[in-house]
C-alpha cells in the first residue's frame, strides 16, 4: 500500500497532510513518497529502454549502409 506523504523534517508519514503541513511538527516540507519511489523504479528501466532503442536504430542504419 502506498504511504502517501512524508515530512522532510521529522519523517512523519501519512496518507494526507491537512493544508500541506505536517500534523506532527507543522512543517511545510512535505514530500510525496509515491513519486520518489516510482521515479527510482522507472529511472534505470527507462535508460535501458532508451539504450535498446538507440542500438536498434544504429543496427538498422548499419544494415542499410552495408546492403
Ligand atoms: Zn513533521
Amino acid at each position: 500500500m502506498p504511504l502517501g506523504y512524508q515530512c522532510q523534517d521529522c519523517s512523519y508519514q501519512g496518507r494526507k497532510f491537512k493544508q500541506g503541513r505536517c500534523p506532527a511538527c507543522g512543517s511545510a516540507r512535505i514530500a510525496s513518497k509515491d513519486d520518489t519511489e516510482e521515479e527510482q523504479k522507472r529511472g534505470p528501466l527507462g535508460l535501458i529502454v532508451c539504450i535498446v532503442l538507440w542500438a536498434y536504430l544504429a543496427f538498422e542504419i548499419g544494415k542499410r549502409l552495408l546492403l
